[in-house]
């Protein structure tokens, strides 16, 4: 999980695998006051709340989470600049590690992201042994480098060793998923209903797959009210729960397959039609979390082909 570090405990380092928690709920927590207002005999008064330009320092994001904070930033900046999302993302470092052991639903190189290596955080840390290799990536992660102490520079022998690591973990990913032309694959499967009636038969819809998605960043918006006062919240939600597309006249996606549907199409075809890329970093959360073991990559991988 995330947790505030002290800066001077490293033990956590031996074991640390990924977080539960994607690194997304920094800047899109669970739960967000947007503004406060209160009713008097004038009517109604807004509060804004501070500004949250706290500066955050996250350590240790893997690259897969790194890339999706990348991926959510295209949608919080895209035709309107998401004034919560922002300031909180623009006033972060990330310290990236790379990981050494990666889960066995990992399928991050599937998704162009190497488990050790990233361009998406500001210093890159590579675990050599004794010592770890720091890579620097961006401005911010050069100026934080030269105000640390006990760096010094790395020899070859660091860095041929650094090399290896960095093989040996992307190895380790076993998992694979072949994304070349899913868009085109998907597209003709997109009303086959008896294959994604198969696919959702044992999702229970409880959402867990989206929360926990670093990509993911459905909300929902409600107000709290008591006695005159009160406040407008920004919560997450999920494509998963029945009612999420629930309109005055009609819900869109009613039945459980077409919810289902939606989270693989919005990821693998939608996304990438509005901005090039896919919104999935091969974390593999939504398989190791699911409570009923669907595998978004054997759902890919069964893909039923044009009629
Ligand atoms: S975590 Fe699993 S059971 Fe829950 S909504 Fe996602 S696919 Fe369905
Ligand atoms: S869809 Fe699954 S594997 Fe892909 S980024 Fe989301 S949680 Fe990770």
């Amino acid at each position: 999980m995330l947790a505030k570090w002290d800066g001077t405990d490293t033990s956590f380092m031996d074991w640390y695998r990924n977080t539960v928690e994607p690194a997304k709920a920094n800047f899109l927590p669970p739960m967000e006051e947007m503004f406060s207002f209160q009713k008097d005999k004038d009517g109604y008064h807004l509060e804004l709340p501070v500004s949250d330009e706290q500066k955050r320092l996250i350590f240790g994001i893997r690259p897969c989470d790194a890339k999706a904070l990348a991926i959510l930033d295209m949608t919080f900046k895209d035709a309107y600049e998401d004034p919560y999302y922002l300031p909180k993302r623009n006033n972060a470092v990330l310290i990236g590690l790379g990981c050494l052991k990666p889960y066995d639903s990992c399928f991050c190189t599937s998704l162009s992201v190497s488990p050790a290596e990233s361009n998406d955080v500001d210093l890159m840390l590579t675990d050599i042994g004794t010592q770890f290799l720091v890579e620097k990536i961006t401005q911010a992660g050069k100026e934080l480098i030269t105000t640390a102490s006990g760096v010094e520079e790395a020899t070859e022998a660091d860095k041929t060793r650094a090399k290896e690591v960095k093989e040996a973990s992307y190895n380790k990913v076993t998992r694979k998923i072949e994304t070349k032309d899913i868009k085109e694959k998907l597209l003709p499967a997109f009303e086959n209903q008896d294959y994604w009636e198969k696919v959702a038969a044992k999702c229970i819809s409880c959402g867990i797959c989206t929360f926990l998605c670093p990509t993911c960043y459905c909300f929902d918006i409600n107000d709290e009210l008591v006695k005159g006062e009160g406040a407008r919240f920004r919560n997450w939600d999920s494509c998963a729960f029945p009612i999420y597309t629930k309109m005055p006249m009609e819900n869109p996606r009613e039945e459980k397959w077409q919810r289902v549907r939606q989270k693989v199409y919005h990821k693998y075809e939608f996304y990438p039609m509005l901005f090039d890329i896919i919104a999935c970093t091969g974390c593999g959360r939504c398989i190791r979390l699911c409570p009923v073991n669907w595998d978004i990559t054997q759902t890919l991988d069964r893909l039923p082909a044009r009629v």
